[in-house]
């Protein structure tokens, strides 16, 4: 093969996640997602991920945590904070064909829905949860939703939520949240305060980054 482009096998994935990608006809990764997922699946590092809208970061983050569940532990062994209630659903109906054959249940968790409901769903025993910060941290302080045992905590639309003013309650939600899980950061831009957070709250990370366009690229080059 003289194709340069990378696969989604090279980078590690299995053959149940593979087949499902091939189902969906995703063929090739993305530039982010060639980048995170090598380092999401080998190695113990945080992440902290920048790239546009559209660029693929859902996936990026969601086939390691697709490929490293453990069916057989009945925690919640990943959660994934986003901004919004439609945000989270696209985040879980994308989870939900990612995995294809894959025996992995993920649960959204909003504001303005059931809260019994919720709890309800939780009791039963989820592998990932997807969620707005407010409602995360009600069902978390309620101890409806055990954080102890996550291998890994998804901050998405990391900036989205700063503006949104959701920075205290996910601070305190991961204060909630085990210390030895790896904690994960998608962004499209990368403010002070998100900077910030990642300092205080990741251990060890990498940190990649798309550039948006060539033409910026020139553009700054100009200036030198
Ligand atoms: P972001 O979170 O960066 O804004 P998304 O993860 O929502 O982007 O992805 C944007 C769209 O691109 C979605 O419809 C998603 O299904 C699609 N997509 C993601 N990865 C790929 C890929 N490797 N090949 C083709 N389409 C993809
Ligand atoms: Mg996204």
């Amino acid at each position: 093969m003289t194709d340069a482009q990378t696969t989604f096998e090279a980078l590690g994935l299995s053959k149940d996640l593979l087949a499902a990608l091939e189902k969906k006809g995703f063929t090739n990764p993305t530039p982010i997602q060639e980048k995170s997922i090598p380092i999401l699946l080998n190695t113990d590092h945080d992440l902290i991920g920048q790239a546009q809208t559209g660029t693929g970061k859902t996936a990026a983050f969601g086939l390691p945590i697709l490929e490293q569940l453990d069916p057989s532990q009945f925690k919640v062994q990943a959660l994934i904070i986003s901004p919004t209630r439609e945000l989270s659903l696209q985040i879980k109906t994308e989870l939900d064909w990612l995995k294809g054959r894959k025996n992995a249940s993920v649960s959204a968790i909003y504001g303005g829905e059931s809260f019994e409901k919720q709890f309800r769903e939780l009791k039963r025993g989820v592998d990932i949860v997807v969620g707005t910060p407010g409602r995360l941290l009600d069902l978390t302080k309620s101890k409806k939703l055990d954080l102890s045992e996550l291998k890994v905590l998804v901050l998405d639309e990391a900036d989205e939520m700063l503006q949104k003013g959701f920075i205290e309650d996910i601070e305190e939600i991961l204060s909630h949240a085990n210390s030895e899980r790896r904690t994960v950061l998608f962004s499209a831009t990368m403010p002070k305060q998100i900077l910030n957070l990642a300092k205080t709250y990741m251990t060890d990370y990498e940190h990649v980054k798309v550039e948006k366009k060539m033409s910026d690229t020139s553009l700054t080059k100009q200036y030198y």
